[in-house]
């Protein structure tokens, strides 16, 4: 796996990226940027030279070997020009809270909702790269519902109601970086991988007493049970990973007033991740940049795949 190499040329305002990405041109040379940070090499035969099309196809000129900085992604044979996808990354990573569909048809002047809900849905399954380094150090789990309109019990996937899985990093009195994974109940068997694959061994756990946390490896895990009364608040013994569920609580309320379709519950949790994960980064400009790399190294996903939810695990092709 090839890590990202930093490179600090982003956009550092609104102003600045309008300037700067105005122009199909502009765009195509920023993507080829991002994409080769050494330079230009054929993939082919190595050859560092090329020439660039009137189609923006980057062609060798000594094998003649033709390279799309768009086909094989997710922009694969998009038939808008790349300023739109750019703004669209800009609008996506620098608002607030990010950008809906309503908006981004809006804003683009689409004709359809299903064109930029596809995007934004496009956009959401890139804001997570494999690879990503665990959490590590103090690290508080637990799980909890989303959707639905009764409560349910837990461990056995309540009806109606979709699984969600939080780990959340605690350094001293503040938050680090969390996951969250959506799992179709909270046994262990859901529980277990979830805290291998996202947290570093070596790591503090923290959980409440529930049943499917007992097999943490204490080999690999220091593993601390809390127990709390069931009358009090839980937030006052796991008060990190609570914070982060009372806020995916309301982002979802807010945004989808807690209507949503379970099958992309992960893209809209993944898309969350992203924005909390970065949420100190001084820059706007720099969520922006690490879209645009994640995209240009991204994989192709159909329409389809997008609709029903059947994308590749291995999204990333890097
Ligand atoms: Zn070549």
């Amino acid at each position: 796996m090839t890590e990202f190499i930093i490179t600090e040329d982003f956009p550092k305002s609104q102003v600045e990226f309008d300037k700067r990405f105005s122009t199909q041109r502009a765009c195509y040379e920023y993507l080829s940027k991002l994409k080769w940070p050494d330079g230009f090499s054929c993939v082919k035969c190595g050859h560092p030279d090329y020439w660039v099309s009137s189609k923006y196809i980057y062609i060798c000129t000594r094998c003649e070997h033709q390279q799309s900085l768009t086909a094989g992604t997710i922009m694969h044979s998009t038939k808008k020009p790349i300023t739109y996808w750019f703004r669209a990354m800009w609008w996506f990573t620098t608002r607030k809270s990010g950008v809906n569909a309503v908006n981004l048809k809006d804003l683009l002047g689409f004709g359809s909702y299903d064109t930029a809900w596809t995007w934004l849905q496009k956009l959401r399954h890139c804001s997570i790269r494999n690879g990503r380094e665990k959490l590590s150090g103090i690290v508080e789990v637990d799980d909890f519902v989303l959707g639905g309109q009764k409560s349910g019990k837990r461990g056995r996937g309540a009806k109606g109601k979709t699984n969600v899985l939080a780990a959340v990093e605690k350094r001293g009195r503040r938050l680090g970086r969390i996951r969250l994974q959506v799992v179709p109940d909270c046994s262990s068997d859901s529980l277990m991988p979830f805290i291998e694959h996202n947290v570093k061994p070596g790591s503090h756990i923290i959980t409440d007493g529930w049943k499917g946390y007992y097999p943490v490896d204490k080999k690999k895990y220091n593993h601390q049970t809390v127990h709390w009364i069931k009358s009090a608040d839980k937030s006052s013994v796991l008060p990190g990973v609570h914070l982060v569920i009372s806020l995916v609580k309301r982002v979802m309320l807010g945004t989808f007033q807690g209507r949503f379709e379970p099958k992309h519950l992960q893209s809209y949790l993944d898309e969350y991740v992203f924005r909390f994960n970065r949420r100190n980064s001084k820059s706007v400009g720099k969520k922006f940049m690490r879209i645009v790399q994640q995209v240009v190294a991204s994989i192709k996903i159909t329409h389809n795949q997008v609709v029903t939810c059947e994308i590749p695990a291995l999204l990333l092709a890097n």
